[in-house]
């Protein structure tokens, strides 16, 4: 059966109407096929089960035009060629079985569109067998979660060229528009949609924590109640640090439950972790990428989820802070506040260094202004912000860190005395901060003149002839640890 239309239903016909197909109608496919619908164009769509297609006709078939198939075969057909499909099921094993359910039923230059979480390398594998049956394979990363996807989310599209083509008028269409600008872009070819997109989401990771530790370090070091934090973080959403997550954190901080409870004082403390921020920690690894702050955001989440070592921990040690004299309440919250954007300088700088290799790497030609200008809208991390680095790589589109260009640069240095105000006092009163922490490291380690790891290359010499290289000759060496202790040359 088919329905087509404004909630209406007829039986199988061969017309190919529909501008775009989707199929995979949850929450995230149902509401991308309404905004398609509502931007005017005919929307194709289907789901596994039938019943979820019947209910978008029902209860939103006024919003457009859409055709609806309970087969597999019919919504194929129902798509004008070069069919665009796009794929909104769950991440994994379920994409496979789609995207090779539609395979036998495309034609040479149609487009499947995988819309989902996808890990890169899948995308990568994906397109490679696609591209054996001549079909185009378009990984296409979406941010904004089910608000965004109704309303305007952002889309990070790999693949083609040439599948982008098709694909613009829809995805530029739908997506978030920041100053008339569509917070939608081809980003490069094959995985690089998904890969940024990834990147993303560990930014988000890096962020949420963040403004995690910034919380309690104003309710732990001054003794101010959720609801006073959460009226500081709505006054900062008015500088710099202007974004949606700030907002949502003075919303959430004031928020109280049915018995008037800090609602914050009645949510379990403990996070997962098992999405993407774990993948782009892993993919960093394999990169060599130093992105301490996705890293410790995401250690941060297993940390809380720990809940029997946390209870052992608390039996053995006190759990109380040793907080000292506040003198100057105002000065301290400054100081989170230089601290927070300063630490939020780092994660970006070290998210967007990951995208440049990640790009080099896979030859993909990532334009690091474009990732930052198609996130100042629809996504969670949208900000202010994003503009400061949209300008930054315009100016210098080879920058080699964020941190040294000269906005970024004058914050950390304006920031500088206060961050290490923040860290020292967290570490005197216990206060966690692994992400302010590591990020301060990171900017020190940086900026050092000299680092110890001269002295890790020794010692991997000494107990491994793993060799070093010297500061006033080229080569390789090896020091004869065992002998008389001579430097030869290494082979
Ligand atoms: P979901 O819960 O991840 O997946 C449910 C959908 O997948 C249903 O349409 C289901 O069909 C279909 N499905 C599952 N196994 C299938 C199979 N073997 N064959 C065919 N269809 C199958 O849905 P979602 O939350 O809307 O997310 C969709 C995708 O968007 C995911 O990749 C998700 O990671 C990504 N995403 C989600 C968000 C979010 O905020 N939720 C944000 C960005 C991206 P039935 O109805 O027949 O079971």
């Amino acid at each position: 059966m088919r329905a087509a239309g404004r909630g209406t239903f007829e039986t199988v016909s061969t017309d190919a109407t529909a501008d775009i197909g989707l199929t995979g109608l949850a929450t995230m496919g149902r509401n991308l096929a309404r905004n398609m619908a509502r931007h005017g164009h005919t929307v194709a769509v289907h789901n596994r089960s039938y019943a979820k297609t019947a209910a978008l006709l029902e209860e939103h078939g006024d919003e457009g035009d859409f055709v609806g198939s309970e087969s597999l075969e019919d919504f194929v057909a129902s798509i004008r060629r070069p069919r665009a499909v796009v794929v909104m099921v769950k991440a994994g094993e379920a994409t496979d079985a789609v995207v090779d359910a539609l395979v036998p039923l495309l034609e040479e230059g149609d487009i499947v569109v995988d819309a989902g979480n996808a890990h890169y390398e899948d995308t990568l594998r994906r397109q490679q067998a696609l591209a054996e049956h001549d079909l185009h394979f378009v990984g296409m990363g979406v941010s904004g979660g089910e608000v965004g996807a109704l309303e305007g989310p952002s889309i990070m599209v790999g693949g083609s060229e040439h599948a982008y083509e098709r694909l613009a008028p829809v995805v530029e269409a739908i997506a978030a528009q920041v100053d008339g600008t569509p917070c939608a872009a081809h980003i490069g070819p094959d995985g690089a949609g998904h890969f940024v997109k990834m990147v993303h989401n560990g930014i988000e990771y890096a962020d949420m924590q963040l403004i995690a530790e910034a919380y309690d370090l104003l309710r732990t070091l001054l003794g101010l109640s959720p609801a006073e934090i959460g009226e500081i973080f709505h006054e900062w959403n008015d500088g710099d640090l202007e974004s949606f997550l700030i907002e949502l954190t003075a919303e959430v901080l004031t928020h109280d439950d049915a018995d008037g409870r800090p609602f914050v004082d009645v949510v379990l403390d403990q996070a997962e972790q098992k999405g993407t921020g774990r993948w782009t920690v892993q993919s960093a690894l394999d990169l060599g990428v130093p992105v301490t702050g996705i890293a410790e955001a995401t250690f941060a989440r297993s940390v809380s989820g720990h809940a029997e070592q946390r209870a052992a921990a608390r039996e053995v040690f006190s759990s109380a802070a040793d907080v000292p004299t506040i003198e100057d309440r105002d000065q301290l919250v400054e100081d989170v506040r230089t601290a927070l954007y300063a630490c939020k300088v780092v994660a970006y700088a070290q998210g967007f260094d990951m995208i440049t290799e990640g790009s080099n790497t896979y030859g993909w030609d990532v334009d690091p202004g474009v990732c930052a200008t198609i996130w100042r809208g629809g996504c969670i991390i949208r900000a202010r912000f994003l503009d400061r680095i949209r300008e930054a790589y315009e100016q210098e589109p080879d920058l080699t860190t964020l941190m040294t260009q000269e906005y970024f640069a004058r914050a950390l240095k304006d920031g500088e005395a206060g961050w290490r105000r923040v860290v020292s006092l967290a570490a005197a009163a216990g206060v966690p901060v692994p992400a302010f922490g590591s990020s301060l490291s990171y900017f020190d380690a940086l900026r050092r003149e000299r680092l110890p790891a001269a002295l890790v290359q020794g010692l991997r010499d000494h107990f491994g002839a793993h060799t070093y290289q010297r500061v006033d000759r080229p080569g390789s060496f090896h020091t004869l640890w065992a002998s008389d202790r001579s430097e030869v040359d290494a082979p």
